[in-house]
């Protein structure tokens, strides 16, 4: 069974390790999120393909819930005893990772290549490609101004409320390759549980990306990021009570209108799976504290296909 699955960065990256635990690692394609992308220290970084790239080559940090296990932090901080940029952690070890594809980048190299190339030399037999190689980049218009989507998220903690979202560069972006190929053949289309406006979106946001998911013949199942009614981690509860007007099902599945047949919701939230219309919930625990938890969730979406 082939599957491709849309994701974001630390949510979807521990379904994304669920995932190929319960299914054949070389069977899933992972479409990862870039609008968070940011030029730091004059390095590329792109903090969701990272976070999946970790989490598949079980090199990630478990405790701190990003980044990789081991860090040490003394590039960084020689870079702020010299005054230089030091808002957003890039640690030794994942600076060496940046330095790579930065280089990669320069000399011309697409992201998805250099990406290619270093989930392999991680040993990762998954395909993770970002969803475009062109420059796609999130704003987040709050009342006070309208922000690249890192320095709402790290500089300003996102304590900022969110008016609306803009996905700078989608218009002219093409899926990156492989992308529209893993959509098509797969047998199962999954959204992991990352957040519906700053993670998913900005791939949806991709204008062959949401056809090809909208042209479907096989089922879209969508995990919900909330646990009754609040985010494990982050600013998504609020942004949809806000923008979609509620953190019920209903609200998560409006994100995703014409595009899912079903929602993997908790049993916290199995009380409120009214307003669904024709997206059937799929209820079970969501909480992913270790590698089995991961696993159930994963079984969960995957039983949406008959055997
Ligand atoms: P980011 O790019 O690093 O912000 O990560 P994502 O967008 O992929 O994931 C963030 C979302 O993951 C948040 O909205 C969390 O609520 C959700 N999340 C994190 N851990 C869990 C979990 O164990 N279960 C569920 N259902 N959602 C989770
Ligand atoms: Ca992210």
């Amino acid at each position: 069974m082939k599957i491709a699955v849309l994701s974001g960065g630390v949510g979807g990256a521990r379904f994304v390790q669920g995932l190929v635990d319960a299914a054949a690692p070389e069977d899933v394609t992972v479409v990862g999120n870039v609008g968070d992308d940011v030029e730091v220290l004059g390095l590329h970084v792109s903090p969701d393909l990272d976070s999946i790239l970790y989490a598949l080559a079980r090199a990630n940090d478990e405790e701190r819930g990003w980044g990789r296990a081991g860090e040490s932090w003394r590039a960084l901080e020689t870079v702020a005893s010299l005054g230089g940029e030091a808002w957003f952690r890039l640690g030794d070890l994942d600076l060496g990772l940046h330095l790579v594809r930065t280089q990669a980048l320069r000399s011309g190299e697409s992201l998805s290549r250099v990406t290619a190339r270093l989930t392999t030399a991680f040993g990762v037999t998954t395909s993770l490609l970002p969803a475009t190689d062109d420059r796609l980049r999130t704003w987040i218009a709050t009342a006070g101004g309208e922000f690249p989507f890192q320095e709402w998220f790290v500089a300003r903690g996102h304590r900022d409320e969110v008016d609306g979202l803009r996905f700078e560069g989608a218009d002219a972006a093409a899926p990156a390759p492989g992308v529209l190929e893993a959509i098509a053949g797969a047998d199962l289309l999954l959204l992991a549980p990352s957040n519906p406006y700053v993670s998913i979106a900005p791939i949806l946001a991709i204008d062959a990306v949401r056809a090809a998911i909208a042209a479907r013949r096989v089922p879209c199942v969508a995990v919900s990021p909330l646990i009754g009614g609040r985010a494990v981690k982050g600013p998504a509860d609020r942004m949809l009570a806000r923008l979609a007007g509620g953190t019920s099902p209903r609200h998560v599945a409006a994100c995703y209108a014409g595009l899912v047949d079903a929602l993997v919701v908790d049993e916290a939230d199995a009380h409120d799976v009214g307003g669904l219309g024709d997206v059937r919930p799929i209820v079970t625990r969501t909480l992913m504290v270790d590698e089995p938890a991961r696993r159930r969730l994963a079984e969960a979406a995957l039983g949406a296909v008959p055997a």
